[in-house]
């Protein structure tokens, strides 16, 4: 990419400063954030298998590593009556199943379920954890601060929430407190994600944070470690970055953020491959 070009998408970004106080040598020798790393996680537990013992509720930080998370749970294989169901609906029934769903306690205190914002024939997936106040009180994923600077990324690469891009979250109601996901909740939950991927049919899953990196590719492994590789969903190529939410905190993490950004960019015009 021409010098110019990369300089007015880094602008564009948010990055400039960044980028240019920071250095490359700096940018090299900083000490990537290892909280990932250091998170201790139980074992995936099976779709369908009775949630572990679990700590007391930790607030959500998203993409930010907690020491009592929840374990990652595995996309939902179909397995039981319900899944198979979810995954034959339309669009429009997979809506509605979503406004009604009541099968986790996340019903009890939402405002709104968060379906997906986008277009439903985006070549570009951005997959989430969950909704936050501000997505609960308005009904679209990645409306609040986070969203500003995801929106701010994607117009780094001329793409928008409802141009080429379509974005949800591993969970359609906002967990408690910003707390994270349950178990149990991705796994009642997860199925509705399979089933918006299976209609667009996307060239690219960008999964931004821990829990959507883990839950699609059904791994422990941390976002520090999944980053800068080509992954695998279903055939599809699937980018691991960090949490827009986790950004906002660790500003110079914006530099790699970025670097991901221009990876999932190759891969979406398949210029990489497996
Ligand atoms: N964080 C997410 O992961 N998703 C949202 O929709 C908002 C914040």
């Amino acid at each position: 990419m021409a010098d110019s070009r990369r300089a007015v998408l880094i602008e564009e970004m948010g990055l400039g400063p960044v980028w240019r106080l920071r250095g490359r040598e700096a940018e090299e020798a900083a000490e990537p954030v290892q909280a990932e790393a250091r998170t201790t996680m139980a074992p995936a537990s099976n779709i369908g298998a009775a949630p572990a013992a679990r700590p007391a509720p930790a607030a959500r930080n998203a993409g930010v590593p907690s020491s009592s998370s929840a374990s990652p749970v595995p996309m939902a294989v179909p397995s039981g009556e319900r899944e198979r169901a979810i995954l034959m609906k339309s669009w429009p029934e997979l809506q509605q199943a979503v406004a009604e769903c009541t099968a986790c306690g996340l019903c009890k205190t939402r405002r709104n379920t968060v379906f997906g914002v986008g277009d439903e024939s985006a070549q570009w997936m951005i997959v989430g954890e969950a909704p936050g106040a501000e997505e609960d009180a308005r009904g679209e994923p990645f409306v609040g601060q986070a969203g500003r600077l995801l929106d701010s990324m994607l117009a780094a690469l001329k793409l928008g929430r409802a141009d080429n891009v379509y974005i949800a979250n591993v969970l359609k109601c906002r967990p408690p407190g910003n707390r994270n996901p349950e178990p149990v909740e991705v796994a009642q939950c997860s199925p509705h994600l399979v089933r918006q991927l299976e209609l667009i049919r996307p060239k690219l899953i960008l999964a931004m944070g821990r829990f959507a990196a883990q839950t699609l590719l059904n791994t422990e492994a941390s976002i520090a470690s999944l980053r800068g590789k080509l992954h695998e969903y279903k055939g599809v190529p699937v980018i691991v970055s960090y949490h827009p939410a986790y950004l906002l905190r660790n500003l110079p993490d914006k530099a790699k953020a970025w670097a991901d950004l221009c990876l999932a960019a190759e891969a979406a015009a398949g210029r990489i491959k497996f």
